[in-house]
């Protein structure tokens, strides 16, 4: 797809939204698709690697690309550092204007905005992108990249041409995964639910995919003891990756059990399939719809710094009661 739309050159649509699935890789495939379209001898759909805009962009530094994620507001916001942002402003769509008012650096070369997630702009940042969809400036692409599509405005939607990113099959992943150097491919593809993209750059790097699997390796024993759990150590290990991830943990390793008392295929942990049917056996099914619950609505305060420890133990102390 990717040589065929280049070659599409004056006639390319000038926004281009990828959407699908967390996880799949939709943001290297724009990030790639950047490269190639500021790059000063593409070859077969693919940027060289070695010219002076290839040079540019992997140092961070091209004048003819620009990034918008909620992280770089966050960048600018010195008192808030250990906050995530989870929005992208009007300020930086308004940024975003003024710098597009100024011509590009090379003359008669292409700018690539790249903005990531889409769902994450607020209604004035929107707005205010939309004004620049309906009168995009010269040699300019948007590349617009989005995992939860039926969050964007309609009008948005309408000024973009619309390209779903297929779900990699699992032979596909282990694949790319085995290609990429990583030690347990069938544990991050099973893991991650067929997504893996997010796992890997949560663990930043090879050595650290060992210690989330070290990680892993330690919250399952303790989580697989059931109602035996020392739940304080538990805590401390499930917290090591923080709370967002300590609660998908849980919510993860519930659903194998859930799916095990049914005797459905596992999801996520195919791998400890003996003992989470022997932990099903134990279960209180009432109990364990009314945690599951009780998870998705603590979700939504999992980033809140306050008591974290404290709030994980009486989760933790709910889990062994679901074995009783
Ligand atoms: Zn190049």
């Amino acid at each position: 797809m990717r040589a065929h739309w280049l070659q599409q050159g004056a006639q390319r649509h000038h926004a281009l939204l990828c959407y699908g699935k967390q996880g799949i890789g939709k943001l290297a495939f724009a990030k790639a698709m950047s490269a190639m379209l500021l790059c000063l001898q593409p070859q077969d759909g693919q940027a060289c690697g070695q010219c002076e805009s290839c040079h540019w962009l992997s140092e961070g530094g091209h004048p003819d690309f620009k990034e918008i994620t909620p992280e770089d507001a966050e960048a600018d916001d010195s008192k808030k550092k250990t906050r995530k942002r989870q929005q992208i402003t009007i300020d930086q769509i308004r940024a975003l204007h003024d710098y597009l008012s100024l011509s590009n650096h090379r003359v008669g070369g292409m700018r690539v905005v790249l903005i990531h997630p889409l769902e994450a702009m607020n209604i004035a940042a929107s707005n205010a992108l939309l004004k620049l969809l309906e009168e995009p400036p010269q040699r300019t692409q948007f590349l617009l990249v989005s995992h939860q599509r039926q969050a964007l405005l309609p009008t948005i939607l309408s000024r973009c041409m619309q390209v779903e990113m297929p779900v990699p099959s699992e032979a596909q992943g282990l694949h790319w995964l085995q290609s990429q150097g990583v030690a347990q491919p069938e544990w991050v593809w099973h893991y991650s639910g067929g997504a893996p993209i997010g796992i890997l750059a949560d663990a930043d790097g090879e050595n650290a995919l060992v210690d989330w699997h070290g990680w892993y390796q330690q919250w399952r024993t303790l989580l697989g003891s059931g109602a035996a759990m020392d739940t304080v150590a538990a805590g401390s290990v499930l917290l090591k990756q923080g709370m967002e991830q300590a609660i998908q943990v849980l919510q993860k390793w519930l659903l194998d059990l859930w799916l095990s008392r049914e005797q459905c295929a596992l999801r996520y942990h195919p791998g400890d399939e003996a003992q989470l049917r022997k932990l099903a056996a134990q279960l209180d099914m009432s109990r364990l719809l009314a945690f599951q619950q009780q998870l998705n609505r603590f979700k939504m305060t999992a980033t809140h710094p306050l008591n974290q420890e404290l709030q994980l133990e009486q989760l933790l102390m709910q889990y062994k009661k679901l074995f009783q």
